[in-house]
């Protein structure tokens, strides 16, 4: 049993104007099938063959690196698009919302957080906000690692993510990631991070 790339629920220009759907199809089509090609690459006729890929990124430190950049590629795309939606946008509501009020003060204190950590990791990277035992949290990992893996320094799962690589911008942003991380708000499905959140 190997990974598949997953389809999207919605169409490439679906999200427009917040994000172009040339970047739609180049990231889903290009790199989000390349994780996935070399990711069942490294693992065909393994014993991690079968395996999912939350156990898979959970021991990743003992694994080939190959396994922790395209594993993760797999795991953090498959969340990303599920997380935007063309009706996304506005705040959460029910349990998710008391969460946040109660974790990050407010609404917008947990946006200036996640925005700020998206926009101050060095290079490529993700934001996320993550569920942990002492409650929800915003971190950002570098390249593919998400905080799923056992060698990221803030473990949790991770219920919403922003992928800030510039493949997921530039060609609509350019350098303009702040924009970009604006614009994200715009398009996230809160519908879907509660159920992650449940
Ligand atoms: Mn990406």
């Amino acid at each position: 049993m190997l990974f598949e790339l997953p389809k999207l629920d919605y169409a490439y220009n679906a999200l427009e104007p917040h994000i172009d759907a040339r970047t739609m199809e180049i990231h889903h089509t290009k790199h989000h099938a390349a994780y996935t090609d070399k990711l069942n690459n490294a693992i065909a006729g393994s014993d991690l063959e079968g395996q999912s890929i939350e156990e898979i990124l959970s021991k990743v430190s003992s694994l080939p690196v190959v396994i922790r950049n395209n594993g993760g590629g797999f795991y953090n795309h498959n969340l990303f698009w599920k997380v935007m939606s063309p009706k996304g946008g506005g705040e959460p509501s029910g349990d998710l919302a008391d969460a946040i009020e109660k974790d990050f003060g407010s609404f917008e204190n947990f946006i200036e957080e996640f925005s700020n950590a998206a926009a101050t990791r060095f290079g490529s990277g993700w934001a996320w906000l993550i569920k942990t035992d002492s409650g929800l949290q915003v971190t950002s990992t570098p390249n593919q690692d998400n905080p799923l893996m056992d060698v990221s320094e803030t473990k949790g799962i991770p219920i919403l993510g922003l992928d800030v690589w510039e493949h997921a911008y530039y060609l609509h942003y350019q350098n303009r990631r702040p924009d970009y991380i604006s614009a994200f708000r715009n398009v996230i499905n809160w519908d879907e991070v509660s159920k992650r959140f449940r």
